[in-house]
This record gives C-alpha cells, sequence and structure tokens, in this order.
C-alpha cells in the first residue's frame, strides 16, 4: 500500500527524520491560510497523488504570496496529473499540501528498499539528488552507494558513518545525516514498510539536513499489524478496479488486455497469463479467488471481472488442492445465471472434486467451454476471443 508524502513525512518526522514546517489542504482559500499559518514568504504548493515526478508535470509549484497559492491550487484540485509514473490516465488531485520553502545548497537521493537477492533490507542512497535513481544509475551509476542491513542486529551507528563518509557529507553534518539514516530505518523495519524513499534529502544554506520529498510503501500482508498505517489508506488513488475487489477480499490486478482471467494462485495466475500470451491473447486482469472459494465467493469474482469493460472473453482455471472443483463449478453457474455474460466463457477445472465439477458445467445448460489443459484452455479462449470478434465486425460490416 502506498501513501502520500505528507503522511510518510509526519511518520519519518516521528522517527527523528527532520521535514520542512508543512500542512495540508483541501481547497485554495484553506491552502492560503495554511501558508500565513506557518509563516515566511516563499511556500511550496504539492499536488498529493501516489505518484512521484510531479515536479516536472506541474504539481509542485513555488510561490510568493496568497494570490500564486491559490492560483497555484485551483490549477490543481480536480485535475488529474499524469506523470511518468501514473500512467496515461493520471492520478487525481483532491489534496495538496503546502510547505515553507527550504534554501537547497545540495540535494541527495536516499531508499531503503527491500533486496530480494540478498533477502536483506538495501540502502542505496547518492551526492546526485533531484533525479529520479533510474537517471543516477543511467548517468551516473559510480555515484550510487548501496549497503544492506544484517537484519539481526539492525542499522548500526558505524554503518550509517559509513555511508554518510561514503557520500562526501561534511564532517559538522555526519551526525544529522546518521540520525536521518537511522530513522528512516526503524520507521521502515517497525512500520513493516517495502520502500522509503527521500528524493530529494537536502542540505539547506543553515546547514540542515531536511527531507524535502519523501515516499513510503507498506507491505500488505502486514497491514493488520498496524492499524495506524492500514488507515491511511487512500482510494482515491487507486485503480476502482483493484479496490473493489479488495474490499472483497479479493485480489485482482488491472492489465491491458481483453480475456479476463480468474485463478486460484498468485503462480498459476502468472502461468494462466503466460499460456494466454503464448496462444496469441492478451490478459485483461488477474483475479485471485485464494484457497477454500465457496461458490458466492466465485460468483463474486465472476462479477467482478465482468465489470471490466475490456474484457471479451473469460478463462477459469482452478487447480484445486484446498480449493473444490464443484463449489467453484457452483459458483460460475450461479455467477452466468445472475450476471449479463455475453462473452465466452471457458473453465479449465483440475484436483479435488473434479468429476463433480465437470458433471456441475455440463448438467447447467450453459454456453461454457470446457478444457482438460491449461495450454487447450487458453487455445479455446483465445479463438473464441476472435471469433466472437470477426463475428461483431461482419455484423457490423452488415448494419
Ligand atoms: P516529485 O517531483 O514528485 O519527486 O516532487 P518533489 O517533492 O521531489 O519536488 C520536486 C522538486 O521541487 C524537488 O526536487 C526540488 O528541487 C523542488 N522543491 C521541492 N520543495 C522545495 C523547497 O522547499 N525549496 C526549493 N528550493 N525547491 C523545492
Ligand atoms: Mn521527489
Amino acid at each position: 500500500m502506498d501513501i502520500h508524502e505528507y503522511q510518510a513525512k509526519e511518520i519519518l518526522s516521528g522517527f527523528g527524520v527532520e521535514v520542512p514546517p508543512g500542512a495540508l489542504a483541501y481547497s485554495p482559500e484553506q491552502a492560503a491560510y495554511r501558508a500565513r499559518e506557518i509563516g515566511g514568504d516563499r511556500w511550496i504548493v504539492k499536488a498529493q497523488v501516489h505518484a512521484g515526478g510531479r515536479g516536472k508535470a506541474g504539481g509542485v509549484k513555488m510561490c510568493e504570496d496568497d494570490h500564486a497559492i491559490q492560483k497555484a491550487c485551483e490549477d490543481m484540485f480536480g485535475q488529474k496529473l499524469v506523470t511518468h509514473q501514473t500512467g496515461p490516465e493520471g492520478k487525481g488531485i483532491y489534496r495538496v499540501y503546502v510547505e515553507g520553502a527550504v534554501p537547497i545548497e545540495h540535494e541527495f537521493y536516499l531508499g531503503f528498499v527491500m533486496d530480494r537477492s540478498s533477502q536483506r533490507v538495501m540502502i542505496v542512497a547518492s551526492a546526485e539528488g533531484g533525479m529520479e535513481i533510474e537517471e543516477i544509475s543511467a548517468e551516473k551509476p559510480d555515484s550510487i552507494v548501496r549497503s544492506t542491513v544484517e537484519p539481526a542486529v539492525g542499522l548500526q551507528e558505524f554503518q550509517a558513518r559509513e555511508i554518510a563518509f561514503a557520500l562526501g557529507v561534511e564532517a559538522g553534518l555526519v551526525s544529522q545525516m546518521v540520525r536521518t539514516l537511522m530513522g528512516c530505518y526503524r520507521a521502515f523495519s517497525e512500520l513493516d514498510a517495502t520502500m522509503v524513499e527521500i528524493n530529494p534529502l537536502v542540505v539547506t544554506g543553515d546547514d540542515r539536513i531536511i527531507a524535502l520529498d519523501a515516499k513510503m510503501t507498506f507491505d500488505d500482508n502486514a497491514l493488520f499489524r498496524h492499524p495506524q498505517v492500514a488507515e491511511l489508506r487512500d482510494k482515491s488513488q487507486e485503480d476502482p478496479r483493484e479496490s473493489r475487489a479488495a474490499d472483497r477480499g479479493l485480489s485482482y490486478v488491472g492489465l491491458d488486455g481483453n480475456i479476463g482471467c480468474i485463478v486460484n494462485g498468485a503462480g498459476l495466475a502468472m502461468a494462466t497469463m503466460d499460456t494466454i500470451m503464448l496462444a496469441g491473447g492478451q490478459p485483461a486482469n488477474f483475479l485471485d479467488i485464494g484457497g477454500g472459494a465457496t461458490p458466492e465467493r466465485v460468483a463474486k469474482a465472476f462479477r467482478l471481472v465482468m465489470s471490466d469493460k475490456n474484457v471479451q472473453a473469460v478463462l477459469v482455471n482452478i487447480f484445486a488442492g484446498i480449493n473444490r472443483c464443484d463449489w467453484v463449478a457452483e459458483g460460475v453457474v450461479q455467477a452466468l445465471k445472475e450476471v449479463q455474460v455475453d462473452v465466452p466463457v471457458i473453465v479449465r477445472l483440475a484436483g479435488t472434486n473434479v468429476e463433480e465439477g465437470q458433471k456441475i458445467l455440463a448438467k447447467s445448460g450453459l454456453p461454457i467451454i470446457r478444457a482438460n489443459t491449461l495450454m487447450e484452455a487458453a487455445e479455446r479462449a483465445v479463438g473464441a476471443w476472435r471469433n466472437d470478434l470477426s463475428q461483431a465486425t461482419r455484423m457490423r460490416a452488415v448494419t
């Protein structure tokens, strides 16, 4: 789960990371009022969306008076901000964060990520801040300092000092850099984050180290341990298809093709999508119904997949271990009776109670296309979708 910059800054500041004075606003007038409360004579107005690259896309504006703040806000509120991280549809701006501007002397990049190959938290830092990490690694790869943390002891001060020295931090600022690194690490590990990124982390004209931007991502599977983090979720920033599924306890991933996939287990989802591609199709999404799915749950899954307008065929691929093929089949039949499904439906069942499952599908009298292997299912799905498509084109040509 992602959170907003202002929320990440509030969390990190609780762990000793210094951030600029700032306040949240939901309207242009409130933003101007907030700026007066903060004081000073220059402010930064920042669109709060779950994406980076806002600066280049017009989502970060420097303002010198009330009028400029209101104007910046009017240009932002209600708009979709499109950055290189949002995709072409962009993300809606419903909140802005106003901060007192900070004079920048130097910018650093600082990131904490889960490194799967070493199975440790990895700190990635560079004295070439201000650019995205992808640009830094393409243009200044030698500037990147990497350091992994031994999980049994956590980040140690000597290690944080070594990172500060490797970044060329001035002697007088090393202890502030160490405090920042230690704070980020503690926030990362205590709150089960999967990513903390501060870009830029700046040195100011008056020798302070301040996080000007902050991004945090959390492990969804650990959110139950951190209700104070879970409540920061902002559904307005999520793919509505994915949040509807999450609300129903299903996990859904939206894609760009036109074959909807209902599967159990993420590994099977990957294999199903690969096989669809191999057969010449493109998945529209995949929905993981998980283990022990009841007929009701399968029917819910069907409704969700069918609510995606791009879906022109549905492939149900279940390998039942804990699941039961008869329950899945009942769910498919129930869904097809309730939901108007005007696209081909292909079902491949294997595992527990497969014979009962096949019988239920056969007896239903519904136009379900059955397949025995995954390859067969993918080929039938792609074939049925193409067939449907050419029929639709023919019909359009006739009328
Ligand atoms: P991002 O583009 O989404 O990563 O948003 P950032 O929060 O990083 O803001 C973009 C850029 O605006 C930063 O890299 C800074 O160069 C600049 N910026 C943000 N806050 C301040 C500030 O307080 N003072 C100054 N001088 N520049 C700022
Ligand atoms: Mn940034």
